[in-house]
């Protein structure tokens, strides 16, 4: 399957997705910058609200946004919700967090941004209201209660909310104690190495979790000596020859599809390689 239409897939399963979803109500506690374009967003959920670690929900973003959006720019969006992973253990509700990346009109287009992140990132305030939906996914499946084996996590960018939940679920739930996990990390430059001290952090406190942050376009001022390339790449180097491990993958269409096949290449069965929700080409 290409690209385009995992893309078409994965918007149309959004749309039917925001039709059946129910809703509640969250509070905002807080919004801070974690980089130039990303935002993380700090919400008081209901009493009676669950999710799972390492799922998403579909955020709404109101109406009244949306029918100015629809004036200023033409465009003629109706009910407009998109999903976001908890980027937090649901440890810790009725807190929940959400790292929301800004999304800029593509180079060269003379289009409007992205319209629930521009919400989020201009007009989202602490003590507002916002509509999130239950959660949905089922990324945090790691194989059978008794394996050994590693768990590698592979994020790229954003993709790197779920992720982050999981481990701060893990860590806060003393689950996987036994077996190693390695988050690797790709970014652009060190600027969108969002949460990295908080990985570096976790890496010194628990021996069987590495960190592995990688950058594909490294800038002069970042001074980075540590491994570049895309993450898929720096994935193939570090273990050589074949391997038997879980894999979770969370980032752009095109890097889970690269991801997928260096570990393939690497003998990991499909079953235990997962990536949440856009099916990558076989
Ligand atoms: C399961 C899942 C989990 C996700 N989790 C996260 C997360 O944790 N954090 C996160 O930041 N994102 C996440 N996303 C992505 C997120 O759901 C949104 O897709 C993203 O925030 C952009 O939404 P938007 O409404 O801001 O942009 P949209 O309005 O959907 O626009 C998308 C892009 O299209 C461009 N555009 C607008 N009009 C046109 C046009 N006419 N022609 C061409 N291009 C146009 C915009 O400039 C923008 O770049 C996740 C996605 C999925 C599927």
């Amino acid at each position: 399957m290409q690209l385009r239409a995992c893309l078409l897939l994965a918007a149309v399963f959004v749309t039917q997705l925001a039709a059946q979803r129910n809703y509640a109500t969250a509070k905002v506690a807080a919004v801070e910058s974690l980089s130039h374009n990303v935002k993380r967003v700090r919400l008081r959920m209901p009493r009676d609200y669950k999710f799972e670690a390492g799922q998403f929900a579909l955020v709404r973003i109101p109406k009244s946004f949306v029918e100015a959006w629809n004036a200023k720019y033409k465009t003629s969006l109706r009910e407009v919700a998109r999903p976001y992973s908890f980027a937090s253990s649901p440890k810790r509700l009725p807190l929940a967090e959400f790292i929301v990346q800004l999304a800029s009109p593509p180079p060269k287009r003379d289009v409007p941004p992205g319209i629930a992140s521009t919400y989020i990132h201009t007009e989202l305030k602490p003590g507002d209201s916002l509509e999130v939906s239950d959660g949905i996914g089922s990324l945090a499946q790691t194989g059978a209660a008794d394996t050994s084996r590693p768990i590698i996590l592979v994020a790229g960018g954003t993709g790197v909310a779920p992720l982050a939940g999981l481990l701060d679920h893990w860590f806060r739930s003393k689950s996987h104690k036994k077996r190693k996990v390695f988050l690797f990390f790709g970014a652009r430059q060190r600027r969108d190495l969002i949460l990295d001290a908080q990985f570096r952090r976790w890496a010194a406190k628990h021996s069987n979790f590495s960190y592995i942050p990688a950058l594909s376009d490294p800038a002069p001022e970042d001074q980075w000596t540590g491994p570049t390339g895309f993450i898929n790449a720096v994935l193939d180097k570090h273990f050589a020859g074949t391997l038997d491990a879980d894999v979770l993958i969370a980032g752009s269409p095109r890097m889970m599809q690269e991801t997928v096949k260096v570990a393939e290449a690497k003998g990991i069965p499909k079953s235990q390689i997962r990536h949440d929700p856009i099916q990558v080409a076989p």
